[in-house]
């Protein structure tokens, strides 16, 4: 068994395989030097300094798993069976390709000093210095990283702009209705939030500035891209593996890809939901959580002969953003309809989506019982009433 990528999804396929009682070598190839670590907390304790570090509590030792770090996977030979890495080939009979994403650059940045990138705990821990600085930060994207070290950079007391080419934060995430209310929670932590902004480029200097396509300049003693993120997966090509329009590997409800004993979990790979009827390429935390499972049970029954294990989980996410918890769950689509549990001007409401009549999807903004009790009724598929449903003070259930 190789696993490629020591993240979350890699780690958990190598544990899941212990634990569903794989006795065969497990080798975990990961590209990065640091001891396997969890990237939720790099946006949030490790970089405000609250915590070391975010290491894996695993012993891969006593668990017979062989961690080869900094060790970069090149490429795949299906037909051999053999995987080309940094260290040469490592022949493999079950592969499970985990490489995760990575931050999507902003175009003519590449190298300009005082840019950075936040994806790893080296990014992570380059930005604390420039945090201490207490300079003027400009954050790229009003998405969910850029909302995180928005508010982060303000709890360091560092004076923030963010800029967003869309009209509203978290354009590709929700609907404008939806998105609306979180406008007011920039100015609320004292950060300036441009939309309708694009950079056409940023210019070095003590401090350096970012030019916007109006010819508006904004001083920039630090300037943070988070535009989102692609699959890690251009090291596949020529490998005959299908990838998606994304650049994802396309895994079936299994998390089989097109190869003959390779799978595909993670950030790095689409699977399609019978559930949502539609193929999802989800980059949250649960989902390499979830999937390791799938993949380990398929590994191990295959084996044994035992009936497929089929992926097909209803998304979770959660960001902590400007003091408030927001969770998600769920998948929907702008044909399905909204309905608000509470005052989006308050504290705490939730909006659900429903389609026919059945709950699909649920944001929890600081409602956790809601999103807890949501996630089931997603799960269960159960039909709803919208009225009862529209009460805040009524619990989340059928009737
Ligand atoms: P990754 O974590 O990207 O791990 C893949 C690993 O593979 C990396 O270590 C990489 O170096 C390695 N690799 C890549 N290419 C190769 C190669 N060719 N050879 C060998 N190794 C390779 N999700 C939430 O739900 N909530 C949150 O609050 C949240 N916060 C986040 C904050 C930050 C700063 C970031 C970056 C992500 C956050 N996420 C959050 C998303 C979540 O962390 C990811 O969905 C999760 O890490 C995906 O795990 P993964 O193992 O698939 O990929």
């Amino acid at each position: 068994m190789v696993v490629v990528g020591a993240g979350m999804a890699g780690v958990q396929t190598a544990v899941a395989l212990r634990e569903q009682g794989f006795t065969g070598t497990v080798t975990l190839i990961g590209a990065e030097p640091h001891q396997p670590y969890d990237r939720p907390p790099l946006s949030k304790a490790v970089l405000l300094g609250t915590a070391e570090g975010s290491a894996f509590e695993v012993d891969f030792e006593a668990l017979g798993i062989d961690l080869r770090l900094g060790c970069e996977a090149l490429g795949v030979r299906p037909d051999a069976r053999v995987l080309d890495t940094s260290a040469g080939p490592v022949p493999y009979d079950v592969l499970v390709l985990a490489t995760g994403a990575e931050p999507i650059r902003l175009p003519g940045t590449e190298g300009v000093p005082g840019v950075h990138l936040l994806r790893t705990l080296d990014d992570a821990e380059r930005l604390r210095p420039v945090l201490a600085r207490q300079h003027d930060i400009v954050v790229v994207g009003a998405g969910w990283i850029g909302a995180e070290f928005a508010t982060v950079a303000r709890e360091a007391g560092c004076a923030v702009t963010v800029v967003e080419a869309a009209d509203r934060p978290l354009a590709g995430a929700l609907p404008p209705e939806v998105a609306a209310p979180m406008r007011a929670w920039y100015a609320d932590a004292g950060a300036v939030l441009r939309t309708h902004a694009r950079v056409e480029r940023v210019e070095p200097g003590e401090p350096g500035e970012v030019v916007l396509d109006d010819g508006s300049r904004l001083p920039a003693g630090a300037v943070v891209v988070g535009i989102g993120a692609r699959p890690a997966t251009a090291w596949l090509a020529g490998s005959g593996i299908e990838l998606g329009a994304h650049g994802e590997v396309l895994a079936d409800d299994r998390l089989r890809t097109s190869a003959p004993d390779v799978y595909a979990v993670g950030d790095c790979a689409s699977f399609p939901s019978g559930r949502y009827g539609e193929r999802l390429l989800v980059h949250h935390w649960d989902n390499a959580l979830q999937g390791p499972r799938t993949v380990a049970a398929n590994i191990v029954g295959a084996a044994a002969g035992v009936a497929p294990a089929v992926y097909d989980p209803v998304p979770y996410f959660w960001s902590e953003q400007f003091g408030r918890f927001v969770q998600y769950a769920g998948h929907h689509t702008s044909a399905d309809t909204i309905l608000w549990r509470g005052d989006p001007a308050g504290p705490a409401w939730s909006v659900c989506w429903l389609r026919d009549h059945r709950l699909v999807a649920l944001l929890a903004v600081g409602r956790p019982r809601d999103l807890a009790q949501g996630r089931r009724l997603i799960e269960a598929g159960t039909a709803m009433d919208p009225r009862l449903l529209a009460d805040p003070a009524r619990p989340l259930k059928a009737a």
